[in-house]
């Protein structure tokens, strides 16, 4: 098949089912700031501007922006900024209660946004985000199933994580390579209830699963002394040969503490 990549990951969704199903999986909206990334077209921001209190839309695309801001412009509780996600501040929009957050990702910074905005999670109440379908699938994995690996433990250490539903490239236009899915993410930081410090626990997440054919000591053994690695392992009561991707994460937490020195 023909690589597809259109600019700036601009695949529009032309499906008016998914835009209802996604506008209506964000629940009520009326006290609520919305933050809405890449509107591109404006397929859900029609439809969230009725129903929002506040509409903060950030677009890359300044064409597509300009006519955006173009057509609300009239609406005095829609806002629509032209730049990059990646490098908006969230908490500042968060001031009147924590956001909601929704988007058709730009696929080729998936990682990026969701990563940003688990950075923001004390701002962010729920988000609804279209991803590539295997991305949806790793984000909501269970630890011991083939598609867990970092990036589910690092979500699922900020959000309780749903995937609602599934749609077919030509749900969009240009249509996508791959198959798509809707995920819901209700931000819940666990890294309190784990004893845990956030920056720290995520590094230590990237070492646990930093090459996905060593066993977690193995992987461990890159920075810290292999018999604390073996010692501390086994205190946990894992298998000496275990993996990363078969420890759930309350286990991890409790390794990373005794590593520290903190159990
Ligand atoms: N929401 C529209 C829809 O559902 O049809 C467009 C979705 S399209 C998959 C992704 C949108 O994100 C495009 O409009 C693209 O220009 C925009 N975009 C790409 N990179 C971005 C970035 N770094 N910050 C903000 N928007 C970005």
């Amino acid at each position: 098949m023909a690589l597809n990549k259109p600019k700036l990951g601009q695949n529009f969704l032309v499906d008016t089912a998914a835009r209802q199903a996604i506008v209506d999986a964000l629940g009520p909206l009326s006290a609520s700031t919305v933050l809405e990334i890449g509107p591109g077209r404006g397929a859900l921001t029609d439809m969230l501007v009725p129903r929002a209190r506040r509409l903060v839309a950030v677009e890359l695309d300044r064409v597509l922006a300009h006519r955006l801001e173009e057509a609300w412009k009239h609406a005095g509780h829609v806002e629509i900024r032209a730049g990059d996600i990646l490098e908006m501040e969230m908490t500042t929009l968060s001031q009147t209660g924590p956001l909601v957050v929704v988007g058709n990702l730009p696929y080729y910074i998936t990682s990026d946004i969701l990563l940003h905005l688990f950075a923001h999670a004390s701002a962010i109440r729920r988000t609804i985000v279209m991803v590539q379908e295997e991305v949806a699938d790793r984000l909501a994995a269970q630890s011991g199933s083939s598609a867990y690996g970092v990036l589910s433990a690092t979500a699922q250490m900020h959000a309780r994580i749903e995937k609602l539903f599934v749609l077919p490239p030509e749900a969009f236009s240009p249509p996508p390579n791959v198959n798509s899915a809707v995920v819901r993410l209700e931000m819940q930081p666990r890294f309190e209830e784990l004893h845990v410090e956030r920056i720290a626990f995520m590094r230590f997440l990237q070492l646990c699963f930093g090459q996905k054919r060593k066993t977690l000591a193995n992987n461990l053994k890159r920075a810290f002394p292999p018999a604390t690695v073996q010692a501390a392992i086994e205190e946990i009561g894992l298998h000496a040969s275990v993996r990363a991707e078969a420890v759930p994460l309350e286990e991890t937490a409790r390794l990373f503490r005794r590593l520290q020195g903190l159990a």
